[in-house]
């Protein structure tokens, strides 16, 4: 399945996903790595949509990777045994490749059913529901809910989760794939009556360090000759503002409103496995076939990536500014 499913189509693959979730006694939820709102949202939202209509059931969410900054979003499940897989259905959500899904244990399940709003390059599942137009896959949660309304029920809590990811992914409901639809489902989601304002604090309140850094990255970054903003974040940086890696990895979203510049980079130093991984976002103009030279892949405008040395680095900075370059030799109206 691909972009711009009619109606019609996205009915019937909900119906069929919704008769599946109702075959099984035991179903198990599963995200990507490096987990994030989106992702964490979603598989929450989901495991309370089935638990609120079919109390019965077994629903799993099990997952070894965790983020901080998402902790008010609750525990995940603690491990199970390897037979419980064996006969249940899986829920891969938001996670485009198999080589992405975090918990490697999915694929010991029965069937998978794969939901998700990445470019299509992998259809995995017995049912594969991908909609690369939706601003998140939490949108696509609410999309369920919304489409089986007179069948399923939900609670306050999940409807935030999903309003959560919906919010994260789409920056706050500003970027591109937001549509009419997605202010809908929202809509939907927020008649649960989700406590925004405490959610928005948890999402949003900076503690004093971070802007100390956040000042930090406006004095470093850089600025290629066509306007690409790039900041390298090493180790000792990370040390000297005491921050793990996902809170350094934040800082790409700092250099996101800088006139003219349509490309902005955050290369973050992992001594771990002694690679740097790179974020790429931009307006206008997509990266991701950047990404994709580099060891990575991603949307259009937001793109993960890998390099493994300086040199490398240098060589994907040049090749981000010669396309902004000749995006902005051939196009108007960008800002
Ligand atoms: P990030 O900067 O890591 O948040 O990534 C931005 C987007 O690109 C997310 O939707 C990721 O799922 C996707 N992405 C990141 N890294 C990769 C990769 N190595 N391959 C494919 N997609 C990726």
């Amino acid at each position: 399945m691909s972009e711009n499913l009619s109606g019609n189509m996205t009915h019937q693959i909900i119906c069929a996903i919704y008769e599946k979730i109702k075959a099984y006694d035991r179903i198990m939820l599963f995200r990507h790595i490096r987990p994030d709102g989106d992702c964490v949202g979603s598989t929450k939202g989901m495991k309370g949509i089935i638990l609120n209509t079919f109390p019965e059931k077994e629903v799993y969410l099990i997952d070894e990777q965790k983020s901080d900054f998402l902790s008010f979003m609750g525990e995940d499940d603690a491990p199970v045994a390897d037979e419980m897989y064996h006969d249940a259905l899986g829920i891969v959500i938001d996670t485009a490749t198999t080589d992405r899904i975090s918990n490697k244990k999915f694929a010991l399940c029965k069937e998978i059913i794969k939901i998700d709003h990445h470019l299509e390059r992998e259809p995995y599942g017995v049912i594969n529901w991908v909609e690369e137009d939706a601003s998140s896959a939490c949108e696509m949660i609410a999309k369920f809910f919304v489409t089986l309304k007179n069948d399923v029920k939900i609670d306050r809590d999940s409807a935030a989760h999903i309003y959560t990811g919906m919010v994260t992914d789409s920056g706050r409901f500003r970027y591109d794939g937001v549509s009419g639809d997605t202010l809908r489902y929202a809509a939907a989601l927020l008649d649960q009556g989700i406590d925004t304002e405490t959610l928005y604090a948890h999402l949003y309140l900076q503690n004093f360090e971070t802007l100390k850094f956040k000042s930090h990255v406006y004095q470093q970054m850089q600025m290629t000759d066509h306007g690409v903003a790039y900041i390298f974040i090493s180790h000792e940086m990370q040390q000297a503002f005491d921050l793990d890696f996902e809170s350094a990895s934040a800082c790409v979203s700092y250099m996101d409103a800088i006139k003219g510049c349509l490309c902005w980079l955050a290369f973050i130093e992992n001594t771990q496995d002694h690679t740097i991984r790179v974020r790429l976002r931009s307006r206008f103009a997509s990266i991701n076939h950047i990404a994709e030279k580099y060891h990575g892949g991603g949307h259009a405008c937001a793109s993960g990536a890998t390099v493994y040395s300086k040199e490398e680095m240098e060589a994907l900075i040049r090749d981000a500014d010669d396309h902004i370059k000749a995006y902005k030799e051939s196009h108007t109206g960008w800002l």
